[in-house]
């Protein structure tokens, strides 16, 4: 990530160089909540449509209560469907998970690994795995992503069940009642595998998704597990202004998306303080619900049209014009796009989901994608705080070159790093640490991590919220930093 620095280094290789004062401050900076991150540079000019997805976009739920709900439930489930009664006394800890990790399957392992599956961090249950450890399961600590062993746990949805599955991991492998081996655990006759523990718990997700009582539980108590912003209608409503159209394309259901729009534009004002409040269609161009997304980027599913009064789909084939006011059900990119008028690069689309909405949209539909990594609030506080830590690291690796220095290949003499290899491992375990246990989203140490990676190469924007665009005019220019996730 390129940030502010919190010394006066800088490997003078950044673009705003030139704006830079004497003193290193970048006064024209935004402030760092406030900031849009770049990867590749955007003219927001020719931004002509801003499209939303509505979960963890322009409906974030709140952390940890959210996360706290989706773990009692998939608990229940557990037990339901013949899990021991025990495991409803684990209670949920949000400093334990971060998004993006692998879980591995077949030994039943979180990891954290880096952009080409070198494993940062391997966590079995509760127990981290020292480096011999490691490379006794995964021969030079590296680990290939085959997807028929290796999940990806990679959306907010998915951290309930991080943390549910290290509980897991943890209970079988430490009852007394099981017998622990490589691949699973024993029971007198019965073997459970890691991979069926897995299995179990990911189908118990998706029940509670799909089947299950979150989205009612969310609608009962919206207080409790959605947040809020009075800015969000004034916003839209500048959006427009300026010009460009907006449009939601969310996978939620009609009913459940009326819902938590209604909820998020429930104020006493519109667009303005002195205008009337304004249903929440009245400030989209084009709406469109059930938009099974990554699909829609690809073949896609047949365009209806929602019954707002009933909610039910209307018979056939939508074939168009879309209109504003009225409710889409489900439909491909390609009629989309046609239907509005817009092409790949017309298009900003903002969105939490690195796969669904980012990846395809980017590769398949040459959208500009905007990605929502609301985790960035923390991990900015922690950058700020720990500011000591990164200068040290910095120092070390300095330190490292220094060791080297004027030797090169006729050199007999080996110099000793062994103190310094030490000092970087104690300064990287304690940045890792004032994270969370699982360290940051973005890296371990010096080191970049999958998420990350992935965020570089598919997201040509990021922010904590798509709200920090009201601190950006409509003519800006976002410019790529010549160094990225350095510092
Ligand atoms: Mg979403």
């Amino acid at each position: 990530m390129e940030l502010e620095n919190c010394n006066s280094h800088d490997h003078g290789n950044n673009t705003s160089q030139n704006d830079n004062d004497p003193s290193g401050n970048r006064k024209w900076y935004r402030q760092a909540s406030q900031r849009i991150f770049v990867n590749r540079s955007l003219h927001l000019e020719n931004i002509k449509f801003y499209g939303f997805d509505m979960d963890y976009t322009l409906a974030e739920y709140k952390s940890p209560q959210y996360e706290q709900l989706g773990f009692t439930l998939v608990k229940d489930r557990l037990v339901s469907l013949g899990y021991p009664q025990e495991i409803k006394a684990f209670e949920y800890d949000p400093s334990f998970p971060v998004r993006g990790l692998w879980f591995d399957t077949l030994y039943g392992n979180l990891l954290k690994v880096d952009a080409y599956g070198n494993i940062l961090v391997c966590v079995h249950g509760f127990e981290f795995l020292k480096h011999s450890q490691v490379y006794e399961l995964y021969p030079n600590k590296f680990l290939q992503l085959d997807e028929s062993r290796v999940y990806v746990l990679n959306t907010l949805f998915n951290l309930p069940e991080t943390y549910l599955l290290a509980c897991l991991i943890d209970f079988f492998t430490n009852s007394p009642q099981y017998t622990r081996e490589k691949t699973g655990v024993k029971e007198g006759e019965l073997t459970m595998s890691f991979k069926s523990i897995f299995q179990d718990v990911r189908n118990a997700v998706d029940w509670i998704h799909l089947h299950g009582d979150l989205k009612t539980k969310t609608i009962e108590n919206l207080d409790e597990y959605v947040k809020k912003d009075k800015r969000l209608p004034m916003f839209l409503n500048r959006i427009r202004e300026s010009g460009a159209k907006i449009f939601l394309l969310t996978n939620s259901d009609y009913v459940f998306t009326d819902r938590i729009m209604t909820y998020l534009f429930d104020f006493p004002h519109g667009a303005k303080p002195d205008e009337p409040h304004r249903n929440w269609k009245t400030y989209f161009d084009t709406i469109v619900v059930d938009a099974r997304k990554p699909l829609f980027f690809g073949e896609g599913t047949i365009l209806r049209q929602v019954d707002t009064r009933t909610g039910a789909l209307k018979l056939g084939t939508h074939k168009g014009p879309l209109h504003t006011g009225e409710v889409y059900s489900g439909g491909s990119c390609d009629v989309f796009t046609e239907l509005i008028g817009a092409k790949g690069k017309d298009v900003l689309y903002v969105g939490d989901h690195i796969f669904g909405d980012i990846l395809k949209s980017k590769k398949i539909r040459g959208w500009r994608t905007f990605l929502i990594v609301p985790e960035l609030v923390q991990e900015l506080h922690v950058w700020t705080d720990k500011c000591q830590l990164f200068a040290e690291l910095q120092n070390l690796d300095v330190m490292l070159g220094e060791m080297y220095k004027n030797l090169d290949s006729s050199t007999k003499e080996k110099p000793d790093i062994s103190k310094l290899r030490a000092s970087i491992r104690d300064v990287t375990h304690k940045m890792d640490l004032s994270y969370g246990m699982m360290g940051s989203l973005f890296r371990s140490g010096s080191r970049q991590t999958f998420f990350s990676s992935q965020v570089v190469r598919y997201a040509d924007l990021y922010a904590a919220t798509f709200l920090n665009l009201i601190y950006y005019p409509f003519s800006y220019m976002f410019r790529a930093p010549a160094m990225l996730f350095e510092f």
